[in-house]
Parts: structure tokens; sequence; C-alpha cells
């Protein structure tokens, strides 16, 4: 894998209630949610007797890249077990911050684990609820996990989907209507909604923090397991993670980026010949930039979407190889110009150094980098792979040293006010900005702070 500089996004789920071919619609949801991960995959199914990994009528799936636990096969998700209230299946986007704490007391009192995911302590709450049905064992297990969780079920008959209370990561939900002579609606649930798009799907809703949505033969029902506090969206779906063709917590991730790239513009102007952007997820803010600004929005960085993940170097090694081997600079567009280079986050610093070498080398004149969120200075907890603090630029060093570090004429970073405004805080949903602020919106759970009585009680 090459060695971009940004955050790693954490993982995509996708769900399928009645179509007779619920897996294949499964594949094609987690086909486009692969930005969202592609360490592992998996699809699990419902013939409405038995879950199985093919054909089915219900269907959950999951993309992902390791957040807790290693990258090993085992840790693939959806995870399946037999529990007394029948066969589950859990596929879950997020990151669990209390999971280490139950697991210990759970092993404590003879629980055995197969994975390392923080998924697995959810399956052993359910398997061990005290609640006599299985809606009423999932909404238990729900209330005694802390974190973020975007998550699908699958039993025998039904589909099951959930969000954390503070509504950290997205869920939507979405309904193919039904084929002339077919009786139901298919009700289909996906991180985002640019998976309803290949399905045919209409985007209904998204799922509410702190609110359980069941789908069985009787339909759609809803019940919230759990007083949501103030909703703690993750702001990064907007500036980064999510695809811009998708609604993430109800609004469009486009305009989001658009409305950054015009706020920069207006924050942090500069006297510049072209707008350029590191691509492709710089693209939307620099033409926002660009629409504000006036200045020209030139595409003078061409980026080879070919690469595998594994590439050889020549054995004389080249200079910035692996930033070459993505980027390629136009020089016919760059030669003599001043550039205002608009990237969406600079975590470490050491690609936006190697970029603005290569647009130096092309002939530019001038480079000046906008980034269209402010400046990265605390890890994040809640489903994302994020480098330590000693390894985020912004934590260690001052505007000013960032800048000489990277190379540039100037650097400015959107204010977390403007980042707020463009993704409209407050219209319809409040966002986390931990990983800007440091304001972490839980508490941390101590595995001695929990007694075993709090679990099974
Ligand atoms: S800390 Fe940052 S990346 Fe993590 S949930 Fe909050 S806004 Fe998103």
């Amino acid at each position: 894998m090459l060695p971009f500089d940004k955050f790693r996004e954490e993982c995509g789920v996708v769900a399928i209630h009645a179509h007779p071919e619920a897996e294949k619609l499964a594949y094609l949801g987690l086909h486009a949610l692969q930005h969202r991960g592609q360490e592992s995959a998996g699809i699990v199914t419902s013939d409405g007797e038995r879950l199985h990994p093919h054909n089915g009528i219900l269907a959950i799936g999951h993309t992902r890249y390791s957040t807790a636990g290693d990258s090993a096969l085992l840790n693939a998700q959806p995870i399946m077990v037999q529990s007394n209230k029948g066969a589950i299946a859990i596929a879950h986007n997020g990151n669990l911050v209390n999971a280490q704490a139950i697991r210990t007391k759970l092993e404590a009192q003879g629980s055995i684990f197969q994975t390392n995911s923080d998924t697995e302590v959810l399956v052993h709450l359910i398997a061990l609820s005290r609640e006599q049905t299985l809606p009423d064992a999932i909404a238990d297990a729900l209330r005694r996990v802390e974190g973020a969780f975007s998550l699908v079920m699958i039993s025998r008959d039904r589909i099951f989907a959930a969000r954390d209370p503070r509504g950290f990561r997205p869920l939507a939900m979405g309904r193919i209507p039904a084929l002339t002579g077919e009786k139901k609606d298919t009700i289909v649930f996906a991180s985002e909604t640019c998976a309803f798009d290949l399905l045919g799907a209409n985007y209904e809703r998204d799922v509410k923090p702190g609110e359980l949505v069941i789908v069985g033969p009787e339909g759609v029902s809803s019940r919230f397991y759990s007083p949501s506090p103030a909703q703690s969206s993750c702001i990064f779906e907007h500036v980064y993670f999510s695809r811009p063709d998708s609604f993430v917590f109800g609004r469009s991730v486009d305009q989001s980026r658009d409305l950054m790239g015009r706020q920069l513009a207006i924050e942090s102007p500069v006297d510049a010949d072209i707008v350029v952007p590191v691509p492709d997820s710089g693209n939307t803010a620099a033409m926002g930039y660009s629409a504000e600004s006036g200045i020209p929005f030139r595409l003078a960085l061409i980026r080879n979407h070919y690469i595998g993940r594994t590439f050889i170097e020549p054995s004389q090694s080249v200079r910035d190889f692996g930033v070459k081997l993505k980027l390629n600079p136009v020089r016919s567009l760059l030669e003599g110009k001043r550039v205002a280079l608009i990237d969406d986050s600079l975590v470490r610093g050491t690609t936006s150094k190697k970029i603005v070498r290569l647009i130096r080398n092309a002939g530019a004149k001038e480079v000046h980098m906008r980034i269209s969120c402010p400046p990265t200075i605390s890890p994040c907890f809640y489903g994302v792979d994020t480098p330590s603090k000693k390894h985020l630029i912004a934590a260690n060093k001052s505007i000013e040293e960032i800048r000489a570090y990277i190379g540039a004429d100037s650097l400015a970073y959107l204010s977390l006010e403007g980042l707020k405004k463009a993704c409209g805080e407050g219209e319809l949903t409040t966002y986390c900005s931990a990983c800007y602020t440091g304001n972490y919106p839980t508490n941390w759970v101590d595995a001695d702070e929990i007694q075993p009585a709090e679990i099974l009680e």
C-alpha cells in the first residue's frame, strides 16, 4: 500500500432485507463502499431458516480496514455465532472504546473469544443477555458498550440496524420498490448512500443516534434503546472519508466540500494564477476555492488510478518514488505559475512535502498550500486509524514551522468555525471535531472500574 499521508478509513456495512438475490446486492453495496476499507470483506446471508455464506433472501456485508484488532483474516466480518436466541451475524463500523474493559471481565467469567476484534464483545453480550427475545438482548447489549458503532445484524428472518447514541458514524436506510408481482419492498442499509445508487434504492432516512431498526416478516419497526446525548457525528466524514456522491448525516458531501473550499478562499485568499487540487479527495474543495476566488481551476496533478498494493522500486532509488507512482504533474500547466494547492488534510506532512517539491520541479514559481480543514492535533478513537500524537505534525509544530517543513511559500488551514459552517453544524446534526480540538465526546473506560455485576446484571 502506498504510504499516503491520510487518516485511514474505517469500515463499511450494508444490509439487505427481502430480495431474491440479497447476496448479490450486498456484494454490489460493498463494491460501492470499498473506499471505506479494502483489507477484507465478507457477506452472511439467510434463506429464512439458516445463516450461511451463500445465496439468500436476507444478507449483511462488511468491508474492512482494521482499526481495533489486527488485520488477520480471523478478524474479518461479519462475525457469526450461535446463541440461545438463535444464530446471528454482525457487521460493525466504528470502535468500542470500552471493549477491552468488558472483554477482560467476560474472560474472567469464562467467556472464550475467537477473535481480537472489538466487535466480538457485542456478540458475547447479546448471547449472555438475560433478556428473552433477540431484539431485547441486542438493545441490552448496545446499552453496555461505549464508543462509535454503526452496525447491521442478521438473524434467521430479521435484519437489525443500529447506531450509537452519539451517532459518530453514518448509517442510512433505503428502499428498493417491489417489482410487479413481488409482495414487499426491499429494505436496505448502508454506511453511505452511494451504495444505494448502485442498488437502485431510494434513500429514505438515516438510522438515528440511539435507534435500533428491525426489519422482519411483520415489516419495519424501530425503538430507541438509549436516550441520545448530544449528537457528535464525525465531521471528518465530510472532510475526507465519504464519497462526494453520498449523503452523509443527511447532507450532501459534495456540497460540504464545495463550501469548505469557498470558505477557505474567503478566510485565506492568495495571489495565484491557478488553483490545483491534490486529487482526488481535494478536487471538490479546490473547485469551491476557485469559484469563490475567481482563480482558474486546473487539474495539474494527474493521479494514476491503476496502482496495486505492491510495486517494485528500482534498485537505483528514485527520489519521491512512492508519490511519483501515484501523482504526476502537468508541466505545461505549472511552468512559471503561482499555484494555490488545495488538499483536504495534512497529517504527518511527509507527502505534502514531496508534492510541493514535485510541483516546483515541474516549473511552478510559487506554491501556496491551503488545507480544507483545521490542523489535526489529536488522534481518533472512534473507528478511524490515526497516527499517535507524536506523528501528527500540527500537534508538534507551529503553522510557520509546518510551512517551512513542506517547503511551501505559504500555508493556511480552514478554521474550525469555517468547517462547521460548511458542514451545516446545527442544521441536521452536530459534529465531533475531537481530532482538531482534543475535546473527546466520550469518557474513557478502565477495565478495573467495571464490576462483573455491571456486565451481567
Ligand atoms: S476524532 Fe475526528 S476522525 Fe474521530 S470521530 Fe471525531 S471528528 Fe471523526
